[in-house]
């Protein structure tokens, strides 16, 4: 591991001309912060556009032969503005125009998301004086636009390694013919990480505009305490159950060498953010890590005597639900029952479906169904060793009044899954928060 920081400023970080210039000050303050990943520039305001939805905007007018030079002329102010307002000597108003040509030629909706990061790299690298380096010569993906990871880790070790000072944009890379393809939304986080894996880094830094996880949503609870280190398999539980800031599959790349990553506030530099450590190097703090959720899931309730000792029962509920495209949350069961949990989305209006074909392949007493579940995840890796974590989060749910329908340990025994009325969700959720905000 070498004494590298990967540095990937988000869309709100990079919006104007004033949150540019706290990006500098922040790159320059430690001379390690070495290959810096920009997204393209975000909202400034809340009724602001992100430059990425307007790429797409563009687009989507092109390909139905729509004139589009009215969205077109904002990115393009956008850019300009910030060019101007840094005096950078860069002429992007040639750039900006190729790019009007290759959309008005017909460029995939992938070339087109992507410039927004394009665009911004080339002005970040020239506002600091570190080199550009595209991704579309760094990032690989297959004919099926799969990464190729391997690959692309040996084009970073290689290409990096004389190159002290770069900005790389996010988002996107390309295939071997040149095509370029992005990842999912939010992705410049993902680029970030495989550079920061491909370097080899000793930090990867994702810079946005809150200062790192919060405990809990702050919608549902005032003023909830920030997270300061969580691990990598925390984090996956907490993000999964509804709480953002960082794209999900950032963790992957950095996960194989662990390499931490930080999560900062671009405006408040001070502030130590989130840490995102190794699932190893972790010291339980013998408390509970955070607490997230979802509403609106589905209980689909299948009972059947003795459905214990028949054999291939699960597999042919399980079944059902595989054909009919219809993921599955959770699986709780008792001994001549079992529920079968899903989203109220992924159901869709399929349930008369779904008992019709469990009562032809299972052939079961009864089946329920109530649509108006929400689950609580309660997440933490010092559960495993520490007694009277659970008493504490049913006690405070008792005590608001909550009734509990479901109950459910990960495996990993890293959370505690609670199933509740929709109604109670709030309730449920700050009631947990307090019996822990003070450990
Ligand atoms: N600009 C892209 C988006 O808005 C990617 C990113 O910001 O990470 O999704």
């Amino acid at each position: 591991m070498v004494d590298v920081v990967v540095a990937k400023f988000g869309g709100s970080s990079l919006a104007d001309k004033d949150q540019f210039i706290k990006v500098k000050d922040i790159i320059e303050s430690d001379k390690n912060r070495r290959y810096i990943i920009p997204s393209a520039p975000g909202k400034r305001h809340s009724r602001d556009h992100k430059i990425t939805d307007l790429l797409y905007m563009c687009h989507q007018l092109a390909t139905h032969g729509l004139n589009f030079d009215e969205v077109y002329n904002v990115v393009e102010e956008r850019y300009t503005g910030i060019c101007k307002g840094l005096n950078l000597n860069l002429n992007i108003e040639d750039n900006l125009r190729e790019i009007k040509e290759e959309i008005k030629g017909g460029a995939s909706r992938d070339y087109c998301g992507s410039r927004g990061e394009y665009l911004n790299g080339l002005m970040l690298s020239s506002y600091l004086g570190f080199e550009f380096i595209d991704p579309k010569n760094l990032i690989l993906f297959n004919d099926r636009g799969q990464l190729e990871e391997e690959k692309t880790e040996m084009l970073i070790g290689e290409k990096l390694k004389d190159v002290k000072y770069a900005v790389i944009p996010g988002f996107y890379g390309a295939k071997e013919n040149g095509d370029i393809v992005t990842f999912s939304r939010g992705g410049s986080d993902v680029t970030g990480s495989i550079i920061a894996n491909g370097v080899k880094a000793r930090l990867y830094e994702n810079w946005t505009d809150v200062s790192g996880f919060l405990m809990a949503d702050p919608r549902i609870v005032e003023n909830p305490k920030p997270i300061e280190v969580i691990t990598y398999k925390e984090l996956r539980e907490l993000s999964y159950m509804g709480a953002p800031v960082l794209h999900e599959e950032s963790i992957f790349p950095v996960k194989k060498h662990g390499i931490p990553i930080n999560i900062k506030n671009t405006n408040m530099p001070g502030d130590m953010g989130t840490m995102i450590v190794d699932d190893q190097s972790y010291v339980s703090t013998g408390s509970i890590t955070g607490i997230a959720g979802k509403k609106d899931f589905t209980v689909i309730t299948i009972e059947k005597t003795l459905r214990n000792e028949e054999k291939g029962f699960l597999r042919k509920v399980i079944s059902v639900f595989e054909t009919n495209n219809i993921d599955i949350e959770h699986i709780p069961s008792g001994i001549d029952s079992i529920s079968v949990i899903v989203s109220n989305t992924r159901m869709n209006g399929k349930f008369e479906k779904i008992k019709e074909e469990l009562r032809i392949y299972c052939n079961p007493d009864t089946i329920t169904y109530d649509a108006n579940m929400a689950l609580i995840a309660v997440v933490g890796r010092g559960m495993i060793r520490t007694q009277g974590i659970s008493a504490k989060v049913f006690t405070a749910m008792k005590e608001a009044g909550v009734n509990i329908r479901m109950i459910t340990q990960g495996s990993s025994e890293l959370n505690i899954i609670i199933g509740i009325e929709n109604e109670d969700f709030d309730t449920a959720i700050e009631s947990v928060y307090k019996a822990f905000e003070n450990d």
